[in-house]
């Protein structure tokens, strides 16, 4: 199937490295130009130089001026924007016995504000090309995972604003879809699994949880349906949250 993506410009937000890089690589793949948004100048540079017709823009999103400016580089280059992929984000164990009132905000500053700020400066030029978002958002979102306020409810907010925006967004025919992931093998989740005394034992018993296969989901299975949902293959898709997670999330736990 010919998704149709050929030349659209894609803002992709933590687009070095992990499920950003995978949607980056799938993007380009498919004809599509995509700009590779991080704070990662190594991994984003090592990705740049890989893809042509790719650019990339070094940013911490934490603050809106950055939004702003990620948003302003790519229009100074390509006079347009098809796309955005909100994706970056941390899961930074900001609990609520274990956090504070800061450091909940600080956590909301990580995975929550940047996806509004994005997508309100990337709004004019979306509005012209009658273009969509799409949101990552987690299972922790619905699930809660315990020990970790600030990033689920900056999951459960996106998955909010995906259904929000849809709204305020029909007029313009902008179109604006979630992805759920559940357990995906990434840096972040690495990093995450290297926390625990024996990563390994706690990778097995996490992948006999997961329902279809007992395998984690390939970055590259999130990628897919991002490229789906963002092409006009997808035109009548619109406020939806995706769980893209081999039935994590709402299969019978009697099944694993
Ligand atoms: P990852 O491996 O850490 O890759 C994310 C990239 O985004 C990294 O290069 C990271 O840079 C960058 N980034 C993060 N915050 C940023 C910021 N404020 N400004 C600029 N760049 C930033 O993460 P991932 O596992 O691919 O996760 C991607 C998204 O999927 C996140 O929103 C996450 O919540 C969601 N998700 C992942 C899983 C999973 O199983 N992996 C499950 C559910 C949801 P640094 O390395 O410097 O932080």
């Amino acid at each position: 199937m010919d998704l149709k993506l050929n030349d659209r410009v894609v803002l992709v937000t933590g687009g070095a490295k992990g499920i950003g890089e995978a949607i980056v690589r799938t993007l380009a793949a498919e004809g599509a130009s995509p700009v590779i948004i991080d704070r990662d100048l190594e991994a984003g540079s090592r990705l740049y130089n890989e893809i042509p017709g790719s650019q990339l823009v070094i940013v911490d999103l934490s603050c809106a001026e950055n939004c702003e400016t990620a948003v302003q580089n790519a229009i100074e280059k390509h006079h347009r924007v098809d796309a955005l992929v909100n994706n970056a984000g941390v899961n930074d164990k900001v609990g609520l016995e274990h956090g504070s009132p800061q450091e909940y905000i600080a956590s909301l500053e990580r995975n929550l504000l940047h996806y509004y700020n994005m997508a309100h400066y990337a709004l004019p030029q979306l509005k012209k090309s009658r273009g969509c978002i799409v949101n990552i958002a987690s299972k922790t979102a619905v699930t809660g995972q315990g020990g970790t306020s600030g990033y689920a409810s900056a999951k459960g907010a996106i998955l909010a604003l995906t259904r929000e925006w849809a709204a305020e967004l029909l007029d313009y025919g902008i179109r604006v879809n979630s992805i759920v992931p559940a357990e995906v093998m990434t840096p972040l989740y690495q990093q995450w699994l290297h926390t625990f005394p024996d990563p390994q034992r706690k990778l097995q018993t996490i992948l006999g949880k997961i329902p279809l296969q007992k395998r984690m989901t390939e970055p590259a299975e999130i990628a897919a349906m991002v490229a789906f949902l963002i092409s006009p293959r997808a035109g009548h898709v619109t406020g939806q949250h995706l769980f893209v997670d081999g039935g994590y999330v709402h299969l019978d736990r009697a099944l694993t």
